[in-house]
């Protein structure tokens, strides 16, 4: 196994959007105008043309331990400092393009950890992941967007590894989100990272919950906690044992991301997931066609009061079909949730099951019918 799948954090998981028929997915292609001009006007990097940044490039390789199946291009951009990466789904090679602002900005261990995260992302496949307008609604909106800020959090490891040194990666980032080059910057991350702090008090901010990737913020402070981990400390032989495994941090990474992009993504999650239990725990209860005494005290429970009282008085009003409409609406917008939620949702529904009084073949083939809505993958 390759150091950068045992890095890989685990946010950035493909797997939790495997619903989408693949087929959707693949048509996700190259036909992007943006990326054919930079390659119709770009100049292929060769160790004769353009010696020093050749050199950089099979630094990384090497130190990822990968082939080189690439071609580097350099782009006249003075004005953005820019690396992309241009494949072919399922394709064993690809593209990157990097603007001459960047390469006049980093020096070579600098552009190393670029060229590294944007080797990583087709490594990663990360252009697997869907769209993010191509989302059916807001929640899978916000979800998409999530997932594509953790391939970045992927990305940034990457880097460090193909530059060899957590300064390189931070120094290219401050000198990519600011601009600015050796002369002006003084690196003192710390100081940068209070400005996270700041961020956090005014409770996010309305842009970055849209944004695709984290703010660099975030992605520094990131890459200076995957620095404290057990995993990285092995792995660069510092003689530290490293503060928290690799895990833990990728726990810390994730609530710091949230807190600056706004908590609507887990509020939207939350009341999805809310109301499939509901329904599906009501539905469950109801696979005799009565609501006991039993049944609605395990309701309460879980539920509370209120929840079971308005549940009662609807009973009282409506007919079995209206309950399995309204079963059936939550259980569609459960369709946008991430893999790991929808295991939530199951996990507690056999639960509920478990707990009730008769386990009748009723309501064991609803509960059967009910998983496989959310497992039908
Ligand atoms: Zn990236």
């Amino acid at each position: 196994m390759n150091y950068l799948d045992k890095f890989r954090y685990k946010y950035d998981n493909l797997n939790e959007i495997v619903h989408l028929e693949t087929k959707k997915i693949k048509e996700k292609t190259y036909n992007n105008q943006n990326l054919k001009n930079l390659l119709s006007s770009s100049v292929k990097v060769s160790h004769s043309l353009f010696p020093t940044i050749a050199k950089s490039i099979d630094n990384v390789f090497s130190k990822l331990g990968i082939n080189n199946n690439f071609n580097f291009f350099i782009t006249a951009n003075h004005v953005e400092t820019q690396a992309a990466c241009a494949m072919m789904p399922q394709s064993s090679n690809a593209e990157i393009i990097i603007t001459s602002k960047m390469v006049e900005l980093l020096n070579a261990q600098e552009l190393e950890s670029v060229i590294a995260h944007e080797v990583s992302h087709f490594y990663y496949q990360h252009n697997l992941y869907p769209e993010v307008n191509k989302a059916r609604n807001r929640t899978e909106f916000l979800n998409f967007l999530h997932l594509s800020r953790a391939a970045e959090i992927s990305a940034d490891r990457a880097g460090l590894i193909g530059s060899g040194d957590i300064e390189n990666s931070l120094r290219s980032m401050l000198k990519i989100s600011t601009g600015l080059s050796d002369k002006y910057i003084s690196f003192n991350f710390s100081s940068y990272l209070d400005q996270l702090r700041e961020l956090k008090e005014l409770k996010g901010n309305q842009n970055l919950a849209y944004s695709t990737h984290p703010t660099f913020l975030n992605r520094m402070q990131a890459l200076i906690w995957f620095s404290m981990s057990r995993e990285y400390n092995e792995y660069f032989k510092t003689n530290k044992t490293g503060t928290y495994d690799l895990s833990k941090v990728d726990d810390k990474i994730n609530d710091s991301i949230k807190k600056v992009a706004g908590d609507e993504l887990d509020i939207s999650n939350k009341e999805i997931i809310n109301k499939a239990l509901l329904w599906g725990a009501l539905r469950i209860y109801l696979a005799d066609k009565k609501f006991s005494k039993e049944d609605q005290q395990r309701f309460e429970k879980r539920f509370g009061e209120k929840v079971t009282i308005s549940i009662k008085s609807l009973l009282n009003i409506s007919k079995m079909s209206i309950i399995e409409k309204r079963v059936e609406e939550a259980f569609n917008e459960a369709e946008v949730l991430l893999k790991t939620d929808k295991q939530k949702i199951i996990n507690t529904l056999k639960e509920i099951f478990a707990e009730t009084v008769d386990h009748s073949e009723d309501s064991k083939s609803i509960l059967e019918k009910l998983i496989l809505k959310l497992d039908a993958n």
